[in-house]
Order: C-alpha cells, then sequence, then structure tokens
C-alpha cells in the first residue's frame, strides 16, 4: 500500500481514470467498429476526484465531451485549460449564461424561458449559443414534459432560423438504468425517439442526441443514440452493483487513507465510542484513526463497515466522532503509524466504496462525492496505488 503522508488524505490515481474511459469507449463499440461518442461526466468536483484533474485525465483516456451540472462549474473546467466540447445542464432561474455563451460551452434549455434567457445572453455577447433541449421522459425530474416538448422545439427552431442559436443537441435522462429489467427503460427510449421525432418534423438537426449514464452504457446498447453520458463509471465505481460485467474492467480511482493515532487493549464489557453503542465481548486491541464526519465519513457506517489493516478487513467499532472513529484490531500486534484503508479499489480484498454504500444504506455515488467536505487534502499519483 502507498503510505500516507498525512493524518488521513485521498489519494486519486489519475491513471485509472484514464483506463476506466478507455474500457467504457472500448465497451460501447459495435462489433461493426461504430461507437457513440463518450461525454465523461465531472460533475460535483469530478465526483470528489477533483474536477480539473478528473476532466484532464478524461480527455487523455478518450473523451470526446465533458458533461457538468451548472455553469461555474463549466467555467472552471474552461479555466482549467479545457478547450473541447462541453455541456451544462442545470440554471436556475435569472443565472447569467454569459460567461458559458462566451466559452463556447454547450447550455441546456428545459423551458422556452430559459431558452430565452440563453438567447439574451448570446444577444449580449454578440455569439450564436449552443444550446442543447432536454425533454423528460419519464424521470420526472428536468426536461420538457411531452406536453411542452413541441412549443420547446418550435421556439428553439426559431432561433436558428433568426441566426440567435443553434440546437446542437436534444438529450434525456434514464429513472432506472441500474435495473436491466426495470420496463421504464425500454418505455424512456420509445419516448425519447418520438421526442425526435417531434424535433426533426420542426427541422431540427441536432449533432447530439443522448440518453444513457453510465448503467446504460454497461448495459443497454439501445440506449446509446449518438452519445454516452458516463459519470460514475468513468471513477471505476460499479454503475449497477449485481448487474455489471466484471469482464468490463473497471478500477476504483480513489482510495481514502489514514494512519492509526495510537491503540490500546480494552477489557471485556468496555464501551467503545459514544453512547457506548458497541460494548466489548472479550479483551481486543483497538486502533484510533483520525477521520470522522467532519471528514466526509458518514456517520451512519458506525459499527456497520469495515476498514482495510494490516493486510486484512477490520470492523469499526461504536459510533464514527466527529474527527475520529475506533477500529477493532483484535490481538495482533499493531502500533500507532499503522495506514488504514478506508475505503479503495478493492484489489487485495479490502473494502470499496460500493461496500461502504450498501452498509450504509447509500450508494456509492454519495460516499465518493462526500468524502473529504472540505476537510481531507487530495493526492493525485499516476499508478501506484495498490489497495
Ligand atoms: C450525473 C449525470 C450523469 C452521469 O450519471 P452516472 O450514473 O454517474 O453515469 C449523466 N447525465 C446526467 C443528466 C446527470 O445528471
Amino acid at each position: 500500500m502507498d503510505t500516507p503522508h498525512r493524518r488521513a488524505e485521498i489519494v486519486v490515481d489519475l491513471d485509472r481514470i484514464r483506463h476506466n474511459v478507455r474500457r467504457l469507449r472500448e465497451w460501447t463499440t459495435s462489433a461493426d467498429g461504430t461507437r457513440p461518442r463518450m461525454m465523461t461526466v465531472v460533475k460535483a468536483d469530478g465526483y470528489g476526484h477533483g474536477l480539473v484533474p478528473a476532466a484532464r485525465a478524461a480527455r487523455e483516456g478518450g473523451a470526446d465531451w465533458l458533461g457538468v451540472a451548472t455553469v461555474e462549474e463549466a467555467v472552471a473546467v474552461r479555466d482549467g485549460g479545457d478547450r473541447g466540447p462541453l455541456l451544462c445542464w442545470l440554471a436556475a432561474p435569472g443565472d447569467d449564461h454569459r460567461p458559458a455563451v462566451a466559452r463556447d460551452v454547450d447550455v441546456t434549455a428545459y423551458t422556452v424561458a430559459q431558452l430565452d434567457e440563453v438567447l439574451a445572453a448570446g444577444r449580449a455577447l454578440g455569439r450564436v449559443p449552443r444550446v442543447q433541449l432536454k425533454v423528460d421522459t419519464g424521470l420526472s425530474r428536468g426536461g420538457a414534459s411531452p406536453t411542452h416538448w413541441p412549443a420547446l422545439v418550435a421556439a428553439a427552431r426559431e432561433a436558428e432560423r433568426r441566426g440567435e442559436a443553434r440546437v446542437t443537441g436534444i438529450w434525456s435522462h434514464l429513472a432506472a438504468s441500474d435495473e436491466p429489467e426495470d420496463p421504464a427503460n425500454a418505455a424512456q427510449e420509445q419516448a425519447f425517439t418520438e421526442a425526435l421525432a417531434v424535433a426533426e418534423q420542426a427541422g431540427l438537426a441536432p449533432e447530439v442526441r443522448h440518453l444513457a449514464n453510465s448503467a446504460a452504457a454497461v448495459l443497454r446498447p439501445s440506449s446509446y443514440f449518438d452519445l454516452v453520458r458516463c459519470g460514475i463509471a468513468s471513477y471505476g465505481q460499479d454503475p449497477a452493483p449485481g448487474h455489471t460485467p466484471a469482464a468490463l474492467g473497471l478500477v476504483p480511482a480513489m482510495t481514502v487513507q489514514a494512519r492509526l493515532v495510537m491503540t490500546k487493549r480494552i477489557e471485556a464489557g468496555d464501551g467503545v465510542s459514544y453512547g457506548h453503542t458497541w460494548v466489548a465481548d472479550r479483551p481486543t486491541t483497538l486502533g484510533l484513526v483520525p477521520a470522522g464526519y467532519g471528514d466526509g465519513v458518514p456517520r451512519h457506517a458506525s459499527s456497520v463497515v469495515d476498514v482495510w489493516v494490516a493486510g486484512r478487513r477490520r470492523p469499526v467499532r461504536g459510533r464514527i466522532c466527529m474527527d475520529q472513529f475506533i477500529v477493532d484490531l483484535g490481538d495482533d500486534q499493531i502500533e500507532a503509524g499503522e495506514p488504514v484503508v478506508l475505503f479503495g479499489a478493492g484489489l487485495e480484498g479490502g473494502p470499496t466504496a460500493t461496500d461502504w454504500a450498501l452498509a450504509t444504506g447509500t450508494i456509492n455515488y454519495e460516499i465518493v462525492t462526500r468524502i473529504g467536505g472540505q476537510r481531507l487534502p487530495r493526492r493525485y499519483v499516476d499508478g501506484g496505488v495498490a489497495g
């Protein structure tokens, strides 16, 4: 294992992000050699891996497009030096679209009102905005409902005719792609195909039509259209636990590690951490790990996850505190300073973010995106993290 040089840290192996993006490109390539364009999604600080480093690694791995949620994220990607195709998709009413339009970012409109705001930004700058239109095909989240879709399409086409916009894409988002048997998947593909027909009849000819996220990119070629938007899988996190083929060969890029502050023996009957929710049933050795919920370690992990110490999984005992938690080392002779992996790639059998997610009732997305908070330093490596 790579030795942590701090109290606790997040190590991101950028080479693994490159590898995962490359593997996803290969995986989505059909027998005749054609493949959808690959968008790597780097919103939310690159799912906790760092926005600009993740964006660079993704391009190096072959990402044709990058995707983010907010205009601020799009600007940060551009300020980091990226000039390639980039889509953002979440604006609030009154948001200033000029920073995105000025930087050649594709902006998404869900409504005619949003489209008008984007057009206003283009006029203010004397530029033709690149606009993508989102249709709601069944997630009931963002995007135009089928009843509002024809009006959005007509307004966008009118703007194109006036030379005030270029409609570069039409897209939607799936509700249940991590459940391949869910009938919502086929229903949404059908609804998307119908929405595309409405747009084409109105005269729109977008460069990219897209629906699939990571799980769909891995499991549903019928959802590919022109482009797939891969977030979680690009970071090596399993996009559909229980369904993802091992042959895909994703490797988690994030390892969270620390060093034991101290170890101590306790007796049978001793309670551990706040509330004594765990009481030792025999003498044992405890290790103190200097990371807690102030570092993004979920408090729901109390007594339910394992960490990796000295070549073995060891159980966390009692409540996770703000700055620290306690691990049970049994009767092993382990000293202060010993490295601890909270979660990582699991290549030697250690815990993964997916293990932590299953134990704490959430998804690996939330585990990797929340870890660190404002507190844990991130360190980048290019290969070389074994755990
Ligand atoms: C976050 C997001 C994605 C990426 O989803 P993954 O499941 O992480 O691949 C794709 N599209 C949209 C609209 C998103 O918000």
